[in-house]
């Protein structure tokens, strides 16, 4: 089988050789991205949020108050973007989201990885914590197909050699929530995922939960919720973007 699909990529590389998803520029390979362009997308480095991982300008001493993490108390630990926000990085996200170009997965789960710079996820890597996707509604992911975190965490595992769980479902089809203040999308949220599968007798010491974009961090907050109430040990988050 693997023989028969190596043999189809090639074919397709023959009829459509890739190229560069940014620039155009032809590639040799299984990437989406040329070295330069990936370089160019601007990743998240210190200082940042040490909580939602939002980056801030200029040189900050001492302690800092986070808009987005001011007196609210989140059920992870910590999450983690590898890239700030940037056009180029969200045409992607879109692309792999919206216009069904399924293939963006791997470079976004490539980009994620970047995020393992950041020591505090070293354990993660020690101990093999479980990588589980955010889950899509099924009648959404069967208009879509797929599911974007799920893509991104298969590329990671590649990466990584960490295992990926599917332990949670979303049981609620949520409405967009783009347009909602973080209130409203906490109202929107509560209850919409819940266990896939009875939870491990013996857990992992932890997980990674694993989405696109980190945003207010509402949606991978429930699902930690979730995981925190069935007995998960340690949770932390990974996204490919800080929203
Ligand atoms: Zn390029
Ligand atoms: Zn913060």
């Amino acid at each position: 089988m693997k023989v028969l699909n190596k043999q189809a990529s090639d074919g397709l590389d023959w009829l459509y050789p890739p190229i560069c998803e940014i620039c155009g520029l032809g590639l040799s390979g299984s990437k989406a991205l040329c070295e330069p362009c990936a370089e160019r997308l601007p990743r998240i480095a210190p200082p940042f949020c040490d909580v939602c991982g939002e980056h801030f300008q200029g040189l900050i001493d001492g302690p800092f108050d986070c808009p987005n993490c001011k007196e609210i108390s989140f059920h992870f630990e910590f999450a983690r973007a590898a890239m700030d926000r940037s056009d180029s990085t969200l045409e992607l996200i879109h692309r792999l989201k919206y216009g069904c170009e399924i293939h963006l997965g791997a470079e976004l789960g490539r980009l994620a990885c970047r995020a393992f710079a950041d020591r505090r996820l070293e354990v993660a890597l020690e101990e093999k914590w479980p990588l589980v996707p955010v889950p899509l509604h099924r009648s959404r992911q069967m208009e879509r197909q797929f599911n974007q975190a799920e893509e991104i965490a298969r590329s990671i595992a590649i990466e990584t050699g960490l295992p990926v769980s599917r332990l949670l479902k979303r049981v609620r089809r949520t409405e967009t929530q783009t347009r909602l203040s973080r209130k409203q999308r906490m109202e929107n949220l509560r209850g919409a995922f819940t266990l896939r599968e009875p939870f491990p007798e013996t857990p992992p010491p932890g997980y990674l939960l694993v989405d696109d974009v980190f945003t207010t961090g509402s949606t991978v907050d429930e699902c930690a919720k979730v995981l925190r109430k069935a007995g998960a040990g340690r949770i932390a988050v990974l996204t490919v973007m800080r929203g």
